[in-house]
C-alpha cells in the first residue's frame, strides 16, 4: 500500500496546527501528502465544539467511504475531540478506521500510521491523558530538520477561515485545559493543561524561522496560563508566557508573532505591555468575552465580569491604539433573559470588535451547564444569534471601511479563491489578520525554479507586499499593491 496521506481538519486552531504538524511528520519519514482521490490514508482531525460533532465526523468518514469504493485496504485514522470521545466505537462502526488518537495521543500518531502501514490487521487506539506535555518530536535532535515546510491541510470551510500559507507557523506551547467553564468539553478532551518546555517552543520556533516560516501563531487552549501547570512539581514550566513571548519575538527573521487562546481572566500586565514593546507582536488579540451579562458570566464559571474585560481592552488599547479585537460569543446560554443577551449586544458595540465566532448554545455530555435550567428556546436563541451577528456585520463593515486609502503590509497566502478567466488575485492577510485580496497578475515570478513551478502560484506565498486599501469589503479588503513583493 501507497504510503500516501490527506487529511481533513475540523475546527479550532489548535488543530489545525496539530495537523500540520501530523503532516510534517509523516513527510520526513517518506510519506506523501496528496489529493483525496489518490490517498491511501485518511487522517479525519475532528471538533466537538459546534453543533452535531459525532453527526458531522460519521457523514465525512461515509463520504470518503462511498468516494473510494473500490480500494480495499483504505485506511481511516480519527483524531481529535471526537476520537477522545468515541474511542474505539469507530473501529466497530467503520471498519476502515484503524486509528484513534486523542488530542496527547498525537505524539504517537505517525508511528502508529507506519504500524498500520505495515500490518493490514492491525487496530490501534492512543486514548490515554498524560501528566506532563507529550513532545511530539525530538525537535532539539532535529528529527524534522530535513521536513521542509507544506501546506496546511484541507480544513472545514464552514469556521469561516482560509488555509495559511507556507510562511506561517503554528506552534503549540501547551495542551489541555484545567478552567472547566460550565459549557466547554475541552478539559475533558483534551485533559488537564500541560506546557511544553519552553527550550523545545524556543527550539521548533527557530526551526520553523529558519525553514521560511514569517510568521508564527503559538497556541493553546489558555495561553495566558502558560507555565502554570498545577501538576508540574514548583508549578511550572521554569517560564511564564510574557517571557516565552519576548524570547520567541527575539528570534532574528521572524517578522509576524501572534498567539491564540487568551482566557481574559489569566491575561498578565506583562503580555498587555508587550503589545506595545515587541514590534513583531501583531496588533491583533482573540479576546473571548462569551457573554456581556455578568449573571451569565458567573454561570459559565469564566471568573471575570464586564468591568474587568473593559478594564484589559482599555489596557490593551493603551499600549497598542491600532490593535484589533476579535472575541468568540455564545447566544442562549440556559437562563440568558433577555436584558442579559442585550448586555452582550451593549458589550459588542462598546469594545467594537472587529470579527466574532459566535454560536447557539447547545449541551455537551457531561458539562455543567447541561444540567442548568431553564434551556432557552431555539427559536429564541437563533433570533438572538441573526441579531447579534447583524450587528457585527455593521460593525466589521464599518471598522473596514475606516482602513480604506490606508497602506497595510500584507503576507501572500494563495491565490484567491475565486478565479474567473480574469485577472489573478492573491489573499493575503495584513498586520492584524484581515484577509487582503489584491490583483498580482502582472507579477513574474522570480528564478527559474519558481518559473517551472505553478506559474507565480508557488514563487509569491509567503512573501510580503505593500498594498493601499481601496475597498473594504463585508469581511475582508481590496488592496493595490505599492512595490514589488520581498
Ligand atoms: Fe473550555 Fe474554558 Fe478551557 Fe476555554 S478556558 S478551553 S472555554 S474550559
Amino acid at each position: 500500500m501507497d504510503k500516501t496521506f490527506h487529511i481533513v481538519t475540523f475546527g479550532c486552531q489548535m488543530n489545525v496546527g496539530d495537523s500540520d504538524w501530523l503532516a510534517r511528520a509523516l513527510i520526513a519519514r517518506g510519506w506523501r501528502q496528496v489529493d483525496e482521490q489518490d490517498a491511501w490514508f485518511f487522517v479525519v482531525n475532528t471538533c466537538s465544539v459546534r453543533d452535531k460533532p459525532e453527526q458531522k465526523v460519521y457523514s465525512e468518514l461515509g463520504r470518503l467511504l462511498t468516494h473510494q469504493r473500490g480500494k480495499p485496504g483504505l485506511t481511516a485514522a480519527v483524531g481529535g475531540c471526537v476520537a477522545q470521545q468515541i474511542g474505539r466505537g469507530f473501529f466497530e462502526r467503520f471498519p476502515f478506521v484503524r486509528l484513534v488518537f486523542g488530542s496527547d495521543g498525537v505524539a504517537g500518531a505517525p508511528d502508529a500510521l507506519e504500524t498500520l502501514a505495515e500490518d493490514p490487521s492491525a487496530r490501534i487506539a492512543l486514548l490515554d491523558f498524560l501528566s506532563v506535555y507529550p513532545e511530539r518530536e525530538d525537535v532539539l535532535s532535529g528529527v524534522l530538520k530535513g521536513a521542509l515546510p507544506v501546506a496546511v491541510p484541507a480544513f472545514d470551510a464552514d469556521q469561516g477561515e482560509p488555509d495559511a500559507g507556507p510562511a506561517q507557523a503554528f506552534v503549540n506551547i501547551m495542551q489541555g485545559c484545567d478552567n472547566f467553564c460550565a459549557y466547554c468539553i475541552v478539559p475533558y478532551t483534551r485533559g488537564r493543561q500541560k506546557s511544553r518546555l519552553p527550550e523545545a517552543v524556543l527550539a521548533e520556533c527557530r526551526q520553523r524561522v529558519e525553514q521560511g516560516a514569517r510568521e508564527i501563531t503559538l497556541l493553546g487552549q489558555n495561553v495566558n496560563s502558560y507555565g502554570l501547570d498545577p501538576s508540574r512539581q514548583g508549578g511550572g514550566a521554569g517560564m511564564g508566557f510574557a517571557e516565552l513571548l519576548r524570547q520567541v519575538a527575539a528570534i532574528p527573521g521572524l517578522l509576524r508573532l501572534r498567539f491564540t487562546t487568551s482566557h481574559p481572566k489569566d491575561i498578565d500586565p506583562a503580555v498587555i505591555r508587550a503589545f506595545g514593546e515587541l514590534p513583531n507582536l501583531c496588533p491583533s488579540l482573540h479576546l473571548p468575552l462569551q457573554s456581556g451579562s455578568d449573571a451569565v458570566l458567573r454561570r459559565m464559571g469564566r471568573k471575570y465580569d464586564r468591568a474587568r474585560y473593559l478594564d484589559i481592552v482599555h489596557a490593551l488599547r493603551a499600549a497598542r491604539p491600532e490593535l484589533s479585537l476579535t472575541t468568540d460569543l455564545i447566544v442562549g446560554f440556559p437562563g440568558e433573559t433577555e436584558d442579559d443577551f442585550a448586555a452582550t449586544l451593549e458589550m459588542m458595540e462598546r469594545v467594537g470588535f472587529e470579527s466574532s465566532f459566535s454560536f447557539c448554545y447547545s449541551d455537551r455530555p457531561g458539562v455543567a451547564s447541561a444540567r442548568m435550567t431553564p434551556k432557552v428556546e431555539e427559536s429564541v436563541s437563533k433570533a438572538r444569534l441573526l441579531r447579534l451577528q447583524s450587528l457585527q456585520n455593521s460593525i466589521t463593515k464599518e471598522s473596514l471601511k475606516s482602513l480604506e486609502g490606508h497602506e497595510a503590509i500584507v503576507l501572500l497566502e494563495a491565490k484567491s479563491r475565486k478565479q474567473d478567466d480574469g485577472p489573478c488575485f492573491w489573499r493575503g492577510r495584513d498586520e492584524a489578520g484581515r484577509v487582503v485580496n489584491l490583483r498580482l497578475d502582472d507579477i513574474a515570478p522570480a528564478g527559474p525554479e519558481a518559473q517551472a513551478s505553478e506559474g507565480a502560484g508557488l514563487a509569491l506565498a509567503g512573501l510580503l507586499v505593500r498594498a493601499r486599501i481601496v475597498e473594504a469589503k463585508n469581511h475582508s479588503l481590496l488592496g493595490e499593491k505599492v512595490g514589488q513583493p520581498w
